[in-house]
């Protein structure tokens, strides 16, 4: 059995947490990560039938059933998670239809996963359905997302368009654009539900007053989504209150979807 502090994915995902703590994304305990692990590679660093606990998870996921997730535990800090991964993080297996997470590896001092655990595996199982090279699901608190949920319309179409036009990559980016959900209860089975049904239709779900849900095929693609729609809010915001003289008209997103082969989500653009 190899260490698993050694493997490629537990290294990644700790320096994301680190990244992402860096970037102001993550205060406290803000934010968290599950990273979908294929069973063979998992099981060249535990014993597969060497179960730690049997965690209740409150919900039903039967697409997941079986599967192995790396995921950041409840309550802890993403700063700490590169000094003592094994506390900050649990390598669990989904069984019972996804109603019980077993732990293989992690939460040593006695913690548990996320308490947005509902939101993140109702969403793999989601865009599994559409993408099944899907890992990633990354949730986050950028300043300038969140600030923008106070400002703007949170009409998905008028959000989506908003954060296209404050920079050129964006469109080529998430071209799919980004969903919007009001504000509600986090940690519940109802915004996992209302997330997942979000996933359907976009990677990027915005958390009003809260924050953002990402996923994607790998940590870097699903951070660099969050880093793109975060900055073009970051310019948002530094220019709605001006008077505005120039954007990016439909008519050059049309050119960008030309040159780069990519499809903009039906009915946005002119
Ligand atoms: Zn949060």
């Amino acid at each position: 059995m190899k260490d698993i502090l050694t493997a490629p994915w537990l290294t990644e995902l700790v320096r994301t947490c680190t990244n992402m703590y860096a970037h102001g994304w993550d205060e406290r305990n803000g934010g968290n990560i599950s990273l979908r692990i294929d069973g063979e590679e998992a099981e060249k660093y535990v014993d597969p039938g060497a179960v730690l606990r049997r965690i209740p998870t409150g919900f039903r996921a039967e697409a997941l059933d079986g599967m192995y997730f790396l995921v950041t535990g409840t309550g802890k800090f993403f700063k700490n998670v590169q000094y003592d991964p094994a506390a900050n993080l649990g390598l669990l297996r989904l069984t019972d239809g996804g109603e019980t997470a077993e732990l293989l590896w992690g939460y040593t001092d006695g913690g548990k996963f996320t308490s947005e655990l509902p939101a993140h595996m109702m969403s793999h199982a989601v865009r599994l359905a559409i993408d099944p090279a899907h890992r990633v699901v990354l949730h986050c608190h950028p300043n300038n997302l969140l600030a923008m949920t106070y400002v703007h319309d949170l009409d998905e179409k008028a959000f989506t368009r908003t954060l296209w036009q404050m920079e050129t990559e964006c469109v080529m980016v998430f071209p799919e654009g980004v969903n919007v959900l009001p504000w509600m209860l986090c940690g519940t089975n109802e915004i996992g539900e209302a997330t997942a049904e979000k996933m359907l239709t976009a990677r990027l779900v915005v958390w009003s007053q809260h924050g953002i849900y990402g996923a994607g095929k790998d940590l870097d693609e699903t951070f660099g989504l969050i880093e793109t729609a975060e900055k073009a809010a970051e310019i948002y915001m530094k220019i709605a209150h001006l008077s505005l003289k120039s954007t990016i008209t439909d008519e050059q997103m049309h050119l960008l979807e030309k040159r780069f082969g990519i499809k903009a989500r039906d009915g946005y653009l002119d």
